[in-house]
């Protein structure tokens, strides 16, 4: 019954840029392939629990720029995450990869609500956790959400996969090519230098309670389930 009791426990952060494949909506080929990666990755005995960006649907600060309400544009936010935690939850299925949802708004028709030792339990049982809408409060991110359920799941890491960069570079890597990936990188450094491809919210929760952060790229094949299993791939953020 608790095939992973033991086993490392880590917090997957994946942008909704990722699961659009730079559209609006979702590219399902790519979300197939991180539901595969993650599939391998409970299946060599690691507990997986996912938070799922919203920002392939709506982003609150882009729609109040619009001419939306902000918090409302948040809540459209939040909801667009959820879309894309049933996609990975269905795709995650397909693979035999019993999984759970999450929400921290409650839609009792589609998910369960965010209950902490009951994520645990899941976990332990073998089952990938996927946390939806965001922290349900507007003005946070999902970035800040990630660091957050970590703790409080207590996981060993925060793996955060990005698109189009893998890892924290001196400078950005798309603009200046002699820019250098940094294996390792502390808390401080990553915020006064304002380096890390993640919000200071998020950084700073981390750098006060010690959360360690690995940032890796997502594209390349093989990469979500390498950093799953604990593969020193991108850059470790820590102490
Ligand atoms: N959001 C929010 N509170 C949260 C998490 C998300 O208000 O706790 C809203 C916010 O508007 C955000 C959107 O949901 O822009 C999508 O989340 P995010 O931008 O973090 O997704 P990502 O950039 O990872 O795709």
């Amino acid at each position: 019954d608790d095939k992973n009791k033991n086993s490392r426990r880590v917090l997957l952060k994946l942008s909704g840029e990722a699961f659009g494949g730079g559209k609006i909506g979702i590219d399902t080929k790519v979300i197939r392939r991180i539901a595969k990666e993650i599939h391998e990755a409970v299946d060599q005995g690691i507990q997986v629990a996912v938070v799922v960006g919203g920002g392939n649907f709506f982003r609150g600060a882009e729609l109040q720029q619009a001419g939306i309400e902000r918090t409302r544009g948040d809540y459209m936010g939040m909801l667009g995450t959820v879309m894309n935690c049933l996609a990975l939850q269905d795709f995650l299925e397909q693979e035999g990869q019993a999984t759970r949802v999450q929400t921290a708004i409650t839609m009792g028709q589609v998910a369960e609500p965010y209950i902490p030792l009951k994520a645990i339990r899941h976990l332990e049982k073998g089952r990938v956790v996927i946390f939806g809408a965001g922290a349900g409060m507007p003005y946070f991110s999902t970035d800040t959400v990630s660091i957050q359920r970590s703790l409080e799941i207590h996981c060993d890491e925060v793996l955060m996969g990005k698109n189009g960069v893998d890892g924290i570079y001196t400078a950005d890597p798309r603009k200046e090519p002699t820019a250098q990936r940094f294996e390792t990188l502390s808390y401080q450094r990553a915020l006064v230098d304002n380096l890390a491809v993640m919000d200071a919210a998020a950084l700073s929760m981390a750098r006060e309670n010690d959360q360690h952060i690995r940032v890796f790229g997502l594209e390349e094949a093989g990469n979500v389930t390498k950093a799953l299993v604990g593969k020193p791939i991108g850059t470790l953020v820590s102490n």
